[in-house]
């Protein structure tokens, strides 16, 4: 019950990563409120959280909402601090692909990529953040990408999202200390998610050659680091990126 009492916010956690977040939260006894674009799978994550609750008064919460939006974040974000009272933790997790080389990449798509992985974490915590500094501490964790350290093929929107990701954690972190609040980064590797699915065989092949462990990660694998930076054990980190990677970038 690392999380007793604990009042959560995890965005795309319908499915892959953000989903495995939003178990492991519940099975440590978080009250959570997941944020997603889509409905049905908005039901089915609520029954599955209720289903894995650990005490019959945990509340499970789902919201439809466009996290790149700040108007819609502004407003289920509210209706979220008048149910739980407050918000201890927020996972800013969703986030979205739209690969192609830079000469052919339209500028739409660019945008879109920007908007949902990077300006969605300006809106949360924008909105969040003046409710998180009353808590007696908070924490925020970002799920950026190892991309955004080091760069990708195809990639210039998301790497560039996930760069900026990081460069807002550590500003933030610095901002908010004072008040307690601890800000930090996870930065996957290659992780079996529907996301990862679209790539190519032959190219899944070549990054498992560059992965040291010899695997792809499981959305556990970074559930597992989220759980301890939202928990008390990492009350003395914060500004950090954490790569969750089989050692691709060492
Ligand atoms: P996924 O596609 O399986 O899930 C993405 C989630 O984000 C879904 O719940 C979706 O509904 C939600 N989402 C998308 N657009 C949204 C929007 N506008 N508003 C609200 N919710 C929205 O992806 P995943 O693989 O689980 O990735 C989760 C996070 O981890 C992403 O930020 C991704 O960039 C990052 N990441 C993934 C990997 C990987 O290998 N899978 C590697 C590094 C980083």
């Amino acid at each position: 019950m690392h999380l007793k009492n604990k009042k959560a916010i995890v965005t795309g956690a319908t499915k892959g990563i953000g989903k495995a977040i939003a178990q492991a939260f519940v099975k440590h006894g978080a009250d959570i409120a997941v944020f997603a674009t889509n409905q049905d799978r908005l039901n089915r994550i609520q029954k599955e959280l209720e289903d894995i609750k650990v005490d019959p008064n945990q509340k499970i919460i789902t919201k439809k909402v466009d996290v790149s939006k700040y108007a819609e974040v502004e407003k289920v974000s509210n209706e979220v601090l008048n149910e739980f009272g407050h918000v201890d933790i927020l996972v800013n997790n969703a986030g979205i692909t739209k690969d192609a080389l830079l000469m052919k990449m339209s500028e739409e798509d660019f945008d879109r990529v920007i908007d949902i992985n990077l300006k969605s974490i300006y809106n949360t915590c924008k909105v969040l953040i003046r409710p998180m500094i009353k808590n007696s501490k908070s924490k925020i964790i970002n799920i950026s990408s190892i991309v955004g350290l080091i760069g990708n093929f195809g990639q210039t929107n998301y790497a560039a999202s996930k760069a900026g990701m990081i460069g807002f954690t550590k500003s933030l972190a610095k901002e908010v200390a004072s008040k307690n609040i601890n800000v930090n980064a996870v930065a996957p590797g290659f992780i079996e998610t529907e996301m990862t699915e679209k790539i190519p065989e032959k190219i899944k092949e070549q990054i498992l050659k560059n992965i040291p462990l010899k695997r792809f990660g499981k959305p556990q694998d970074i559930a597992n680091m989220v759980l301890f930076l939202a928990g008390d054990d990492s009350d003395f980190i914060t500004g950090q990126v954490f790569a969750v990677d089989g050692g691709m970038v060492m």
